[in-house]
């Protein structure tokens, strides 16, 4: 089968759209295939603002904001936290990106038709410094027009290289498979779907009509994120921020499926970091929805008041447009009654004092008392951990145990302090020879009972009783960062601690059949 063209573009948004303006630019033959009908050309970018990150801009230092390559390049890092392998070419898409955002890029953009606002807006500021988290300076340039502005200039190059005959678009043309010549991925094939008059963003049938092959030299995929497919995004939900939410509201259209990542796997695709992903809590119901559960966000203004569940201001720096995600981590799967708010204030307070360690035990003691006195479990749902609160300090869980179960062995690598109210747990401390664990000492605990474990301990947690059992669990660190490890129970050798592994190594153990 010979070639359809050079390449083949999947998706027609802003990237597609801007891959094919430079590929028609550099004279090469392109096809864009894309799910949607024409009328949605463009994708999320019309609906977007069209915020432009730039570093050291004519707008940032007429307002005498003074901004360089290297205080974004700390501020990306700060946010980034890589930690990973896999985050090496993260870490170099970074580098070039910022070189780009502090050269180029503003001047290519006005090549192309772009005009910026003059004011200079300040998106994520983190907490208001350059080191962790945010932007320390603004460095967000609106485009005259938003979203339909950024589009404009791309669309009309590459409406105009379809007149010239360098583009061929395919509407209604969906790629279920990305195909192969070897270990080349040269093609795609995919279903066409039904004619459709579904206005721009608005969902549109999958109704099946035929199937299509194309080939070419080389495909790209600029099929979009995973934002409106809620089972993805819980599937993919970072461990660091316990549970999902139980309801979210979506802030793209329908069509930011992401099927094309399962896609781009089974073609030999290496997807990483899936975790790694961005929500805004400032969200509220559409009145008039566009596409399904349609979220807006409001831009806050500088002196909004945020409240949680019981009207309790939220702290510094969790206010809107500062750090969304600790914002979200912040606002806990509680209920607003649930005594487990309470529970973390007074620990948190605990812990500002300059004997953490035995302030915390004395207000831990205190809960584990009173809530074995109540008989039942402090929160009981699906999950079996709670995050009740994370700093570089302390972090606190809330933890059950599905009776019968025994967890791998691991570290924490900070003091542990952990209140058992309900039920009986069993710990199995092992000693450690080299990165090998030799057989472990035994320690069955029932309820109520407060276990301290130095910072050096590795164990093992098992529910030997006959029912859930509750427990607090206090660390005096942050040990959803902390890069700790975990014995595989059938290696017996440390490997980097994952929570998934974790809860996938349990294994049945022998009940005393009591709680
Ligand atoms: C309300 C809103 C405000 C935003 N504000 C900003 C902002 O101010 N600044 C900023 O930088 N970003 C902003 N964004 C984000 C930005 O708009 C998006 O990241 C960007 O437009 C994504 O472009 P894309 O081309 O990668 O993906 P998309 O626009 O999602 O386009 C992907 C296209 O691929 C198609 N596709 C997917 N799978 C298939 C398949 N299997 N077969 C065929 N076609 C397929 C889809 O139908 C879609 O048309 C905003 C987004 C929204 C929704």
């Amino acid at each position: 089968m010979s070639d359809d063209a050079d390449v083949i573009i999947v998706g027609a948004g802003l990237t597609g759209l801007v891959a094919a303006a430079e590929l028609t630019a550099a004279g090469k033959k392109t096809i864009i295939v894309e799910q949607e009908p024409e009328q949605s050309l463009g994708g999320q970018a019309f609906w977007s603002l069209g915020g432009i990150f730039l570093v050291d801009s004519p707008e940032q230092r007429r307002m005498r904001i003074r901004d360089s390559y290297e205080l974004a390049l700390e501020d990306w890092l700060g946010t980034a936290a890589f930690d990973r392998t896999e985050d090496l070419w993260p870490r170099r898409w970074a580098e070039a990106y910022l070189g780009f955002a502090a050269g180029e890029k503003r001047s290519w953009l006005m090549q192309r038709g772009l005009k910026f606002f003059p004011v200079v807006g300040w998106a994520e500021r983190g907490g208001g410094n350059a080191v962790g988290h945010g932007n320390s300076v603004p460095r967000f340039h609106i485009t005259w027009g938003t979203g339909p502005g950024v589009l404009e200039p791309f669309v009309q190059r590459v409406r105009e290289a379809e007149k010239r005959g360098l583009i061929r678009f395919k509407f209604r043309h969906r790629v279920n498979e990305l195909t192969r010549t070897g270990s080349v991925v040269n093609g795609v094939r995919g279903d066409l779907l039904a004619a459709s008059d579904a206005e721009r963003g608005r969902k549109s049938s999958r109704e099946i009509t035929g199937d299509f092959e194309l080939k070419a030299q080389a495909v790209i995929v600029a099929s979009g994120g995973i934002g409106a497919n809620h089972q993805l995004v819980r599937e993919n939900w970072p461990k660091r921020m316990g549970a999902p939410p139980k309801r979210m509201i979506t802030g793209v259209p329908d069509h930011v499926d992401g099927r094309m990542l399962a896609i781009v796997e089974a073609a030999g695709g290496r997807l990483i970091n899936r975790d790694r992903m961005w929500h805004y809590v400032e969200g509220v119901r559409n009145w008039a929805p566009i596409w399904t559960d349609h979220a807006i966000r409001i831009l806050p203004g500088p002196s909004s008041l945020w409240l949680d569940a019981r009207g309790k201001r939220l702290p510094v720096p969790l206010y809107p447009g500062f750090d969304t995600l600790a914002t979200l981590s912040h606002i806990k799967p509680l209920a607003a009654n649930s005594p487990l708010y309470a529970v973390a204030d007074d620990i948190v307070n605990a812990a500002k004092g300059p004997d953490p360690l035995e302030a915390v035990r004395t207000v831990l003691g205190d809960y584990t008392n009173r809530f074995h006195a109540s008989g039942t479990l402090a929160h009981e749902e699906d999950d079996d951990e709670v995050l009740l609160h994370a700093s570089p300090n302390l972090t606190i869980y809330h933890i059950t145990l599905s009776p019968g179960l025994q967890y791998p062995p691991h570290n924490h690598l900070m003091d542990a302090l952990i209140g058992i109210y309900k039920g009986s747990e069993t710990n199995f401390i092992y000693p450690v020879a080299g990165s090998e664990l030799d057989v472990p000492e035994r320690q069955d605990i029932a309820a109520p009972a407060v276990v301290h474990m130095a910072s050096n301990t590795v164990h093992a947690v098992a529910n030997t009783g006959g029912a859930r059992s509750g427990a607090l669990h206090v660390y005096l660190g942050d040990l959803t960062r902390t890069h700790r490890q975990l014995w595989s129970p059938d290696s017996n050798h440390a490997e980097p601690f994952d929570n998934d592994r974790y809860l996938a190594g349990a294994r049945p153990i022998q009940q005393s059949g009591h709680e």
